[in-house]
């Protein structure tokens, strides 16, 4: 018997605010009628807003975040096309096997679980493709297994400096609505978001921000699709409709959690939010004397923080330990870092008291686990920092 509330602190899904959650508990609704566009097509303009696009559209497909990816590459690319990707994680790793599951010619670079995507061999790569063979660059923005985050601007600055012409790709899973992405000003041609992340709503839609460029591809594009075909959903879309049944309790979830960010909290606040919370989560956990997977500091993700385990200790362990006994969930540590990894997921509705329980409850966990720590270090780190935001002087020890 599990009492008082199960914490969430894996990166997605992640909590569902109370009021999102009573925006869903609706009566089901025609989705054929006249008027369905009033709730779908301030929904489609908003997200707009939080892609930060001028130009270009977003589109929502039942599924999630791996739909997202499969649509924008069905429709924008041709059997055989060279994309080029880094792989430095899971969810990098598990996008380049889409691509060549679909029939593209892989180029990839292969880093240490822990780096960013590197923009200087990008740009030489790309310098070096004189005939214009790489159709498409791969980013994942945020590195959801790894906690790192790379410089999407730089590989826009790039694929310009060697005017190429190839479609910029940008997994914005774990990014987007928490972290600052501009799809207009990085010239990003597809960006693929989920529901269930920053957006604290159930998965069920995958979202992806299309731009005119990556439209016009697909009017040419010969992979084989269907159920993604941007054309049919283009097409139902520009009257607030679908080509086929969509989650309607789920898009009134999404309204609300959309007027949370842009109208109430207000985007600018939500990205400062994650950031000096993510910032509270990486002291705490290095006064815990505890190593995290990002490879430097400036690449560190806000939004989740991958944390190795002292040797000796096994981080499934840690995770179980956690949930059976103190009713909270850790992020696994993910492919090869299963075990040896676990991971503190800190964005969509979260505050400064949830954050001091992640940590308390890791501290917890670990030394239930075999790790030689002192309690309380980690939470007194991140309360210390949380004081010195609010201007007061920090007076621990
Ligand atoms: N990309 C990233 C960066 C992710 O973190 C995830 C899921 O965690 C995915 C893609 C896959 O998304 P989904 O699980 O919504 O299909």
């Amino acid at each position: 018997m599990r009492t008082g509330q199960t914490q969430l602190f894996i990166p997605g899904p992640t909590n569902v605010p109370e009021v999102v959650r009573q925006a869903m508990n609706v009566a089901q609704q025609d989705m054929r009628a006249h008027d369905f566009g009033d709730l779908t097509l301030p929904i489609f303009a908003d997200l707009k807003t939080l892609f930060r696009c001028e130009t270009g559209r977003v589109m929502l497909f039942p599924g999630s975040g791996t739909a997202a990816w499969e649509a924008a590459i069905t429709n924008t690319l041709n059997t055989g096309d060279r994309i080029l990707i880094a792989r430095h994680g899971q969810f990098s790793t598990l996008w380049a096997q889409m691509a060549e599951r679909l029939g593209l010619v892989v180029e990839a670079i292969d880093l240490a679980w822990g780096a960013a995507c590197p923009v200087n061999e990008i740009a030489r790569r790309l310098g070096a493709d004189r005939e214009g063979a790489i159709k498409a660059v791969f980013v994942t923005h945020n590195e959801t297994a790894t906690g790192v985050t790379s410089d999407v601007a730089g590989v826009r600055r790039a694929l310009d400096e060697c005017f190429h012409d190839a479609l910029l790709f940008v997994d914005g899973v774990s990014s987007i609505g928490s972290l600052d992405f501009r799809m207009e000003e990085w010239g990003v041609d597809l960006a693929v978001a989920g529901t269930q992340k920053g957006l604290m709503c159930p998965a069920g839609l995958g979202i992806l921000g299309v731009s005119d460029k990556a439209m016009a591809a697909s009017r040419t594009a010969t992979m084989r699709r269907a159920y993604f075909d941007f054309a049919d959903m283009a097409a139902m879309n520009a009257v607030g409709q679908f080509p086929y049944t969509p989650p309607t309790p789920l898009l009134h979830g999404l309204r609300r959690a959309l007027d949370r960010i842009l109208r109430e909290e207000g985007l600018d606040a939500v990205i400062a939010r994650h950031r000096r919370l993510a910032e509270a989560v990486r002291r705490g956990v290095a006064a815990m004397g505890l190593e995290i997977v990002a490879e430097h500091h400036s690449i560190c993700s806000d939004t989740v923080t991958a944390i190795r385990v002292p040797e000796g200790v096994d981080a499934r362990d840690v995770i179980r330990i956690a949930y059976d006994e103190f009713n909270t969930s850790l992020g696994s540590g993910l492919g090869p870092l299963n075990g040896r990894v676990f991971r503190i997921g800190h964005l969509g509705d979260l505050n400064e008291a949830m954050v001091l329980t992640a940590l308390s409850v890791a501290e917890l966990a670990l030394v239930r686990a075999g790790a030689d720590l002192r309690f309380g270090a980690g939470v007194g780190a991140a309360q210390a920092h949380f004081a010195a935001q609010r201007g007061t002087a920090p007076r621990m020890q």
